[in-house]
């Protein structure tokens, strides 16, 4: 350990030589910087890369007009070591395995990093939501559900919510595996509705975890809240929450941005009023509370803080530079590439990676499992408060091992998920 005295050795981002723009792959090169760190053996190294499961489903639906059509389904459980699978449910268009098998592993570091005892899953469809009608989108959740039902379970594998699908698809979800095993299972899946079992607060819970993790990294970075801007792309659960709740306290969001492109007020977005006209119209397009923008454009913007809250490769080698934010936080999963980190570094944005910044969606579907286990309801302040403590203590205890460890954030967060996961690993031991 270095004496006061000394100065501590740089910090240095290694240039991950990940295949452009592949998630997977991604995890994979920054998995490989921490694991080098944590001194791991050649052995725990192939177990914690390798997905334990992967199925594939075909999902033949009858569509609204008489036609058939068959969507590809898949559900991925990476490593299990910490408990029962857990991860969010994707409808999409672009999702394959490697996207798939990405989410799978971001989520056992994650539940990792923020002591829930879950391992980690993830599921997709490739289907464009956006262009399904309800009854639709009805069959292709039962049909996935039916299709995957022999590796899920509340002590096995619980889905939960991700991009375009809600509290309605985890209710279908649990209404199709209820009525296959003749009982009421609400513990199968959470981001349920309140009164099918839901949690007070887990619809917010992913935006509230990003709240604490803004007021961390400006203590931490020494930026006066109310006086920054901050510049969020994607208005869905958590991009439209993380602006709303720093718009509630008072901070001025710049731009704001759906998949059609972005609304930009440099003097502060009416955001209730932004959010009550993507409600009415199913997007943000033609909004008159500001002016358009594009996605590239707002990615680009000056801002101090900027909250990526869509998809995955948003903040690539090719746009890094660009990049004028002081503080990264990120909502979504995935939305910088591996190519991007040193640029990004060598800038000195402080970038709080998702796996540590997105994690309070995941530990409110904790809370919910433990509810229903219970049979007992928290009230929503209660939820909030221990949400928040969780929160706190995972940034604070990433954000020292960066101190001890000399990384960047996002190696320091790799390194507490899969130390903690090679901990449990060794102490299990390995079966048979
Ligand atoms: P959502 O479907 O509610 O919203 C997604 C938003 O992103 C929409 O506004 C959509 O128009 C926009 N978008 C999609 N693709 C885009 C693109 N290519 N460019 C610009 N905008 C685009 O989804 P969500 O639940 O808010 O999830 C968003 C991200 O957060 C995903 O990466 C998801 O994995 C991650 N995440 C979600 C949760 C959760 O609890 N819902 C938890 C942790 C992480």
């Amino acid at each position: 350990m270095s004496s006061p005295s000394q100065a501590p050795p740089p910090v240095t981002t290694p240039v991950l030589e990940a295949p452009k723009d592949n998630p997977f792959e991604d995890m994979l090169a920054r998995f490989d910087v921490a694991a080098e760190q944590l001194d791991l053996d050649d052995g725990m190294i192939k177990v914690l890369k390798t997905p334990e499961r992967q199925l594939k489903v075909a999902i033949p639906i009858r569509l609204d007009d008489g036609s058939t059509e068959v969507f590809d389904g898949w559900r991925v459980q990476h490593n299990s070591a910490m408990g029962p699978c857990k991860g969010g449910i994707r409808y999409s268009p672009h999702v394959d395995v490697d996207e798939v098998c990405a989410l799978a592993a971001w989520m056992t570091w994650k539940c990792a990093i923020v002591n829930v005892p879950f391992g980690g899953a993830k599921g997709g469809v490739r289907c464009n939501a956006r262009e399904l009608s309800l009854p639709e989108l009805e069959r292709i959740t039962r049909r996935y559900t039916t299709g995957i039902m022999d590796i899920i379970g509340p002590d096995r594998d619980v889905p939960a919510p991700d991009m375009y699908t809600n509290e309605q698809v985890m209710a279908w979800i649990m209404d199709t595996y209820s009525m296959h095993r003749r009982g009421s299972h609400t513990g199968i899946v959470t981001g349920k509705p309140w009164g099918l079992g839901g949690s007070m607060g887990r619809r917010e819970a992913t935006g509230r975890g990003l709240l604490t993790m803004v007021r961390e990294a400006v203590r931490t970075k020494k930026i006066e809240l109310a006086k920054a801007s901050v510049v969020v792309q994607g208005s869905g659960n958590v991009g439209g929450t993380i602006a709303l709740l720093l718009h509630e306290a008072g901070v001025r969001i710049k731009a704001i941005s759906d998949i059609d492109g972005g609304l930009v007020n440099a003097k502060g977005l009416d955001i209730p009023g932004v959010l009550a006209y993507q409600e009415k119209h199913r997007t943000l397009s033609g909004c008159p509370l500001g002016e358009d923008c594009s996605n590239a454009e707002l990615l680009s913007m000056e801002c101090d803080i900027m909250v990526p809250c869509a998809a995955e490769n948003q903040i690539t080698s090719r746009n890094a530079e660009k990049l004028q934010a002081k503080i990264i936080i990120e909502g979504a999963n995935g939305p910088t590439t591996a190519r991007a980190d040193a640029i990004l570094d060598a800038q000195d944005i402080f970038v709080i990676p998702d796996i540590l910044a997105n994690a309070g969606g995941v530990v409110v579907s904790y809370f919910e499992w433990v509810q229903d286990r219970m049979g007992i309801f928290w009230e929503e302040r209660d939820v909030n408060k221990r949400l928040e403590k969780i929160m706190q203590k995972a940034f604070r205890q990433v954000h020292k091992r960066t101190k001890t460890s000399h990384v960047n954030m996002r190696t320091a967060a790799y390194m507490e998920g899969i130390g903690r996961v090679a901990h449990i690993t060794r102490m299990r031991g390995m079966y048979p």
